[in-house]
């Protein structure tokens, strides 16, 4: 097969619970550039070649990450990058004291109205970013329409695809209609935003987390994760039925005990599974749709003369049973041999 991508990583970051303020306090840029190169090396020893890494990486550190495996310094999947995460005045950081002052500006830009997006999105492709991230809903005053429209011009004018962390449907309306690129997340999204996405050809990376995943994170009591669990699973099979253009992305941000960043990738397709997601098309959205989504779709995502060698392997086959992707045992990235059975 192709090499399979993630739409949705993070992997400078790995806390132990989902206090992620506790790794702008603690870890410096370095120390997350050093985790990145080791989550990154794990995910493509798996077969994961390309991974899209939507922001939380300190001052650019998956940007110097980036440029390290380029250069051949190291071996690596390639790897898209975001930046820092622009979003309305409080980044994700909910309900910190007035005392502590904008400390989450470690992580991300406030930007608020159209002069400061534009400002904001400059500021990260001056720093070598790959795409924009916006967060339109961490905030009750979510980015409005204009605010999206703006970012979004000014994002594909530099050649950059615009990635949207979004969860209820009111702000996805503004996020779809501006023209955003993708959807991150999406949990509570109605069928009328589904359809509405479809018609624009918004895609929809679903993060769709696995629940044992929330609980054993610290995120969730068993029973709200179960709940969440749950929605995830139906509004992917919503999303599906519908016929939304969708990529595969994960998310993680979490180590799990006695897991490896890998395991806990796969541990996702249970859910697509749930979901009643068809093996094919499960993997056309880890190759050809997240390739597109990435706009690498004339380098990489498929098996054709001309395009970059991202070659897997696994005795078993996946179109059988998706879960043999665990089983992956060959991996060739860019025409080298990365591991062999
Ligand atoms: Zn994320």
């Amino acid at each position: 097969m192709p090499g399979l991508m993630d739409a949705h990583t993070h992997v400078t970051e790995g806390q132990r619970n989902w206090e992620l303020e506790l790794s702008y306090l603690y870890e410096d840029s370095a120390y997350r550039a050093l985790r990145g190169l080791k989550t990154a090396q794990v995910l493509l020893n798996a077969g994961i070649t390309t991974v899209r890494d939507v922001g939380n990486d300190a001052n650019y550190a998956a940007v110097d990450l980036r440029k390290a495996i380029k250069q051949g310094w190291f071996t690596g999947p390639t790897i898209l990058t975001a930046g820092k995460i622009i979003g309305p005045f409080g980044g994700q950081s909910n309900g910190a004291s007035v005392e502590m002052g904008p400390y989450w500006r470690f992580e991300y830009i406030d930007a608020d109205g159209p002069d400061e997006i534009s400002k904001a999105i400059r500021q990260n492709i001056f720093y070598g970013v790959d795409l924009i991230k916006l967060v339109a809903d961490s905030s009750r005053s979510h980015y409005t329409l204009e605010e999206i429209r703006t970012a979004v011009e000014a994002a594909h004018s530099a050649g950059l695809a615009v990635a949207v962390h979004v969860v209820e449907s009111e702000a996805a309306r503004n996020v779809i209609l501006g023209g955003a690129d993708s959807i991150e997340h999406g949990f509570f999204l109605s069928d009328e935003v589904l359809h509405l996405m479809k018609k624009k050809g918004t895609v929809l990376v679903g993060t769709d987390f696995p629940s044992e995943h929330l609980v054993a994170g610290g995120q969730d009591t068993p029973e709200n994760a179960k709940v969440l669990g749950n929605t995830i699973v139906e509004r992917l099979r919503r999303a599906y039925r519908i016929g939304v253009k969708m990529g595969f992305g994960t998310d993680i941000v979490v180590d799990l005990p006695n897991k490896t960043r890998a395991d806990m990738t796969w541990d996702y397709l249970a859910v697509w599974r749930a979901a009643g997601v068809p093996a094919a098309e499960i993997l056309k959205c880890m190759t050809t749709n997240d390739a597109e989504l990435f706009r690498i779709n004339k380098q990489r995502g498929a098996i054709v003369p001309g395009l970059a060698a991202d070659i897997v392997a696994t005795p078993v086959n996946p179109l059988d049973d998706i879960e043999a992707v665990r089983k992956i045992n060959f991996v060739m990235k860019d025409g080298k041999i990365v591991r062999r059975p």
